[in-house]
């Protein structure tokens, strides 16, 4: 697709600038498309979005009973009157006691969850992806799928527009990464520009192997490492840090990718010399179980009786 001869695309989301660590950087506010359908699952679930409503009767997925993108497809579902059932691992007692979070609003929104016991959650697994229904659709976990790429499409396209209309020369847009999906499908759209990503979820290897599953690395994705591990969805002081660092530049983040993005884009940014387009990928409603968290570990000052907390945001 050429820029010059496209039509004017209608824009999902507009673009901000930020001064944050000495620096300016510029963020597409995707997390500002809609309050539970918003950062990447909005663009990754766009096609489904467009979709006729007679087109399915229920959605089916698995993965964390905290998972973004389980609270996004129930979202999804409840605005297109189909069911959505839910395949997770147990719950954990107290969450189970008092659900919070992404877990809260998705059984809200009327999702059925299905809880598997761990030893025969595989097979529930192959079980959902081997059905054949066509009013039936199967999502998978984080909804790594091609049907993706026509909604990041549609964001790499704003993404020209505004390089355009702004005559910006080297331009890096910067994502974190789970299944890699986003930041995969945005290298492949935006040729010209450099994809800077790091992997929330495993290291980069595993990163590099669930990009695979949707197709070939395009060369302009750079996956940068952060000099200190981190577990996924893990309370770390340095990452609630930086988490304040960007309150007080004005913008919230998620604390799990969008915290971890952050510290290490901050670890290499003396790198890259252009603009630098910063991709919101959403996730704020999982905030508050993280910074609960956050206080349980007491690393966060705050009023509030937290009970044992732990992780299942995948
Ligand atoms: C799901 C998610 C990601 C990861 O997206 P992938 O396409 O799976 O790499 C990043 N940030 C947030 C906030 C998410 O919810």
């Amino acid at each position: 697709m050429d820029a010059q001869i496209s039509e004017p695309v209608a824009v999902l989301s507009r673009t901000d600038c930020i001064q944050v660590h000495g620096r300016e950087f510029f963020v597409k506010r995707d997390d500002l498309i809609d309050p539970l359908l918003s950062g990447n699952k909005a663009r990754k679930l766009y096609r489904l979005m467009q979709a006729e409503s007679g087109q399915y009767k229920a959605i089916t997925s698995y993965g964390g009973t905290q998972s973004n993108a389980m609270l996004s497809i129930a979202a999804l579902c409840h605005q297109k009157g189909w069911q959505f059932h839910y395949t997770s691992k147990p719950v954990p007692d107290y969450l189970r006691r008092n659900p919070t979070g992404n877990l809260k609003m998705a059984l809200e929104l009327g999702m059925q969850l299905h809880e598997v016991a761990h030893d025969e959650y595989n097979d529930a697994v192959l079980a959902l992806k081997s059905i054949r229904d066509a009013s039936t659709l199967f999502v998978p976990q984080g909804g790594a799928d091609p049907i993706a790429q026509q909604g990041i499409e549609q964001l790499a396209e704003e993404i020209r527009q505004w390089r355009q209309a702004n005559g910006i020369e080297r331009l890096y847009v910067v994502t974190p990464s789970g299944t890699g999906t986003t930041a995969c499908y945005l290298a492949i759209a935006l040729a010209d520009a450099e994809v800077l990503t790091t992997p929330a979820v495993g290291e980069k290897d595993y990163l590099l192997t669930q990009m695979r599953c949707l197709g070939e690395v395009p060369a302009n994705l750079n996956i940068l490492d952060n000099s200190k591990k981190h577990h996924f969805a893990k309370p770390y002081r340095e990452l609630l840090a930086t988490y304040q660092e960007l309150i007080s530049a004005g913008i919230e983040f998620d604390l799990i990718y969008g915290a971890l993005m952050w510290h290490t884009l901050f670890q290499h940014i003396d790198r890259f010399e252009g603009t630098i387009l910063y991709v919101h990928s959403g996730g704020l409603i999982g905030n508050e179980t993280m910074l609960a968290r956050y206080r349980h570990k007491r690393m966060l000052n705050s009023p509030g009786n937290y009970s044992s907390l732990s992780s299942d945001h995948a």
